[in-house]
């Protein structure tokens, strides 16, 4: 089984490059590419990529947490609440991750912070009535 990154091994108040993340939590440097692509927050677009390391921290509790989180069917997974949230007004952009999963992205209407949740392209007609979608965020070809 792999081991758990412990997040106790991260400074709150420090930034991390992806390198210095990975060497702190001794995972591999593509493990911390995939949690950026999974929604970990970066500092800025620019090269190198800055990690906050309350940010990092977050990010592993709040995958810690989200297995034994049971979500509403309305509901986001809120990295700040570490709890099910719903967005706000329901709004929420599609991203998609695998020719068959994709986020769902949102603000929580409780605290404003980010929101998130996997789901399978399969489901996505059985949540397409509760939510609104907006799909600004997703070029079409
Ligand atoms: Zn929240």
């Amino acid at each position: 089984m792999a081991k758990r990154p412990n997040p106790r091994a991260i400074r709150a108040a420090r930034t991390y490059t992806i390198d210095e993340a990975a060497l702190a939590l001794e995972v591999s440097v593509g493990t911390v590419r995939a949690w950026v692509k999974a929604g970990l927050p970066i500092m800025s677009k620019a090269r190198p990529f800055l990690i906050l390391g309350d940010a990092l921290r977050g990010f592993l509790d709040a995958r810690r947490t989200s297995g034994r989180v049971e979500l509403l069917p309305d509901q986001l997974y809120c990295l700040r609440c570490k709890a099910g949230r719903r967005p706000e007004g329901l709004l929420v952009d599609v991203l998609p991750q695998t020719p068959k999963t994709a986020r769902l992205f949102g603000f929580c209407e409780v605290c404003g912070g980010n929101c998130n949740r996997m789901i399978s392209l399969s489901q996505i007609d059985r949540i397409r009535p509760i939510f609104v979608f907006d799909f600004n965020g997703t070029k079409q070809a």
